[in-house]
């Protein structure tokens, strides 16, 4: 149906192979491919961590507040250009999600000055996001936190394999929680991990993982133990074989696949800076050796007056898929009438951001049809 849609697997003979394996192995959920993807996941970011393998993003991010004992009375700041997972999660721990604002049009991510104006006696802890990839100002963002002792979270689902002055993007904060959804760029359909430092975090990730038992499904299989405890109330969020040993072949291919997405985004901004009545966002991160983005997606900013829905279907009747990231929370029906706090510059790209095709497989003439479309939807 579409020329170029949105985004494409990057999947070949490897993975139909992985998950054949798993399913011929006898054993299906969560055991020794899943340690080998946790442990190659924790090497892949430099080895200070230690990764707990989870059923998806959401997951992740709802475990971190939970090991971190945020709940009702406290509140969280957030990133105001992110998706819903990130504000539903704090609201169902009995926290109160208070918004940060965009910092700039050239820099969607957000923004430490605003952290550091929102924060009050009962901030507990600190969501940031990095936005299609690119990372936060994670410098003055860690300073705030341990200025405040607060605790830092990196929503990382837009940004395996990315980094910031050399360091690992999840990797930063005190826990990093990562999305492995269809769409992302380690696609294993439904899946996430979760990352932290310290080991009593990482013990109590394991434990809400799987109904805060001491002994898995696995250690009473192979003999090693007979019964179990149960430590702490727990949930089951656990990740399968099947999905693990997608995501070590995913893993295996994130740098190229990365670097493919590099080049393509470079191929997009080539074609696209002088066009009027659009700008392109992070392009400050582009050739600086203190940014290694991932580029999970190609967002570009309307100029105000430009019709977003018709751009859109100009943009459909060439064949051209294209999509928005992200809605405002205050559009939502649950969260139009919660006092987020005043955040301008997020509510202005939300209303005028539109994201364009990009996938690691995708050519450079499929680049070209896009940038032509977008031109035609344009004039
Ligand atoms: C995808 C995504 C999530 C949620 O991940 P799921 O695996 O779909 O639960 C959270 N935050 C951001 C920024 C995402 O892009």
């Amino acid at each position: 149906m579409w020329k170029v849609q949105l985004f494409k697997l990057n999947y070949d003979k490897q993975e139909s192979q992985a998950v054949k394996d798993v399913v011929d192995s006898g054993w299906i959920t969560m055991g020794e491919k899943t340690k080998e993807f946790e442990s190659n996941f924790a090497s892949y970011l430099g080895g200070g961590v230690e990764a707990v393998a989870v059923s998806n993003g959401t997951a992740a991010l709802h475990m971190a507040l939970l090991a971190l004992d945020v709940g009702v009375g406290d509140e969280v700041i957030v990133a105001s250009l992110t998706f819903v997972a990130d504000i539903n999660v704090v609201k169902l721990v009995g926290a109160t999600p208070i918004l940060a604002d965009c910092t700039s049009y050239e820099d969607w991510n957000i923004s430490p000055a605003d952290i550091e104006s929102k924060i009050t006696k009962k901030t507990k802890a600190v969501i940031v996001v990095h936005y299609a990839g690119y990372s936060c100002d994670m410098d003055a963002i860690s300073n705030i936190c341990k200025k405040y002792k607060i605790a830092l979270i990196e929503d990382a689902s837009h940004a395996p394999g990315a980094k910031y002055n050399g360091k690992y993007i999840g990797s930063i904060g005190d826990i990093g929680c990562f999305s492995f959804f269809t769409n992302k760029n380690l696609s294993v359909g439904e899946g996430g991990m979760v990352v932290a430092k310290d080991p009593k975090i990482v013990q109590s990730l394991r434990y809400f993982r799987s109904h805060g038992m001491t002994a898995l499904t696995l250690d009473r299989h192979k003999g090693r133990a007979v019964t179990y405890d149960v430590e702490q109330p727990g949930l089951n969020y656990r990740i399968d074989e099947m999905r693990s040993a997608l995501g070590v072949i995913q893993l295996s291919k994130l740098e190229k696949a990365n670097k493919q997405r590099e080049l393509l985004v470079k191929e997009y901004v080539r074609q696209l800076k002088d066009v009027n009545k659009i700008n392109l966002p992070f392009l400050f991160q582009l050739e600086n050796d203190k940014y290694l983005p991932s580029y999970h997606i190609l967002p570009i900013l309307l100029d105000v007056g430009i019709d977003r829905l018709s751009v859109i279907a100009s943009l459909k009747d060439d064949g051209i898929q294209s999509s928005i990231h992200y809605p405002s929370f205050q559009e939502f029906t649950a969260y139009k009438d919660a006092n987020l706090g005043k955040t301008p510059i997020a509510n202005d790209i939300s209303k005028r951001e539109l994201t364009l095709p990009l996938y690691p497989t995708m050519t450079f003439e499929e680049v070209t049809l896009v940038c032509d479309a977008l031109k035609r939807a344009l004039v």
